[in-house]
């Protein structure tokens, strides 16, 4: 039996969430599956009910899945409060508590929704990367960090860091991975100024010894960010570092039209996983039943590959999106003339009608 916590948040997170489920439910019938599900509550909904973003009883819980699907949290009802209890506060310490130091976000450009690219058909079509970023490490976590008085002028600073250990661990995530797809694997780093990414540009290719049959190759992420918007095809699985990461998996995420097609993973060192859309609460939509599901229901799909190894139920549920996309059915974020559009719950149900 396999456990799988559902925490859906706040803003659109119960909406989108809600289709997700009824998807798994279909799955669990289609392929008897044997999956238990619970819920609890997480970011400014746990904030309002336990004064805490993140309960223990909610962490209790997700310790003891072996997969989370998640929503979305935030909003400007909690932006003012104290940092500490901020809901985002919430994802980061679930992240750093549980260790899912090795975040998966694929940029796949549907054929279905070319023109919702903001770049030249030619350019995007037939898109398919996954760039793994380092999620756990880095400068977002390095120590010492601050802001502080010296010499009658405030100095910030922070520290990059990565051990070892930590950079041999995420190679390792980004050639199995390769080795599943094109086996072409580019490591992103700046070496050329930063000794952390000198470092981890020599312990990439060390790991990569183990992985024979794939073809790895380097670039500078200032080179990368440009590639990625000139000629992003050349690129298969791309791994890099907790900052690089997020700011070439957003660039990424970008190529492929809309925010609410982007599915994310973010995996242990034993497969548990917390799965989750790219994309925010979306404050400015919440409660009007148009949010876009299928980020979060592909997120599902990923869930299934990853986390319960069940490819299998993945590419139908991955099959049933682009069944349902090929039916002209489309939600208000990638509507184009001569499409249908429809609501967060019609899509949902689409999906679930398709698998
Ligand atoms: P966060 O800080 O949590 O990332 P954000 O404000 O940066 O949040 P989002 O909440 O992702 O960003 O919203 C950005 C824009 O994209 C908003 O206009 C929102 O309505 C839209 N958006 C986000 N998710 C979806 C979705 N699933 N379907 C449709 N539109 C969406
Ligand atoms: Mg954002």
């Amino acid at each position: 039996m396999s456990k799988v916590l559902v925490l859906a948040g706040d803003g659109i997170g119960p909406e989108i969430v809600r289709e997700a489920v009824k998807v798994l439910d279909v799955a669990k019938q289609k392929f008897a599956l044997d999956v238990e599900l619970d819920e609890a509550l997480v970011g400014g909904a746990a904030v309002d009910a336990e004064n805490d973003p993140l309960p223990q009883t909610t962490l209790e819980k997700a310790r003891a899945a072996d997969a989370i699907l998640f929503g979305s949290i935030g909003g400007p009802k909690w932006d003012a409060i104290e940092r500490d209890k901020r809901p985002e506060r919430g994802l980061l310490r679930l992240r750093s508590t549980l260790g899912l130091f090795a975040n998966l976000r694929p940029a796949i450009l549907f054929p279905q929704l070319a023109d919702a690219s903001s770049l030249k058909p030619e350019v995007v079509s037939g898109l398919d990367i996954l760039i793994v970023r380092e999620l756990t490490g880095g400068i977002y976590f390095g120590q010492p960090r601050g802001i502080k008085e010296e010499n009658g002028e405030r100095v910030g600073f922070n520290t990059y860091v990565y051990t070892e250990s930590e950079m041999r661990r995420i190679a390792k995530v980004a050639f199995e991975l390769a080795m599943k797809r094109d086996k072409r694997v580019l490591s992103v780093d700046k070496a050329n100024v930063l000794e952390v990414t000198e470092l981890w540009k020599e312990v990439v290719t060390e790991e990569a010894k183990a992985y024979p049959e794939i073809e790895l190759s380097h670039m500078y992420v200032d080179n990368a960010a440009m590639q990625l918007v000139r000629a992003p095809k050349q690129f298969d699985v791309i791994v890099t570092g907790n900052l690089f990461g997020d700011i070439l998996s957003d660039e990424a995420a970008m190529l492929t039209g809309s925010i609410g097609m982007l599915p994310s993973a973010s995996l242990d060192e034993n497969r548990k996983g917390l799965y989750e859309p790219c994309h925010g609460s979306a404050p400015d939509i919440a409660g009007q039943g148009i949010a876009n599901p299928l980020a979060t229901i592909m997120s599902l799909a990923m869930l299934m590959r990853y986390s319960l190894e069940r490819g299998d139920v993945a590419d139908a549920i991955e099959a049933a999106v682009e069944s349902v996309l090929d039916q002209g059915l489309r939600t208000a974020d990638i509507y184009t003339e001569g499409t249908r559009k429809v609501g967060t719950e019609e899509m949902g149900s689409a999906v679930a009608d398709a698998l």
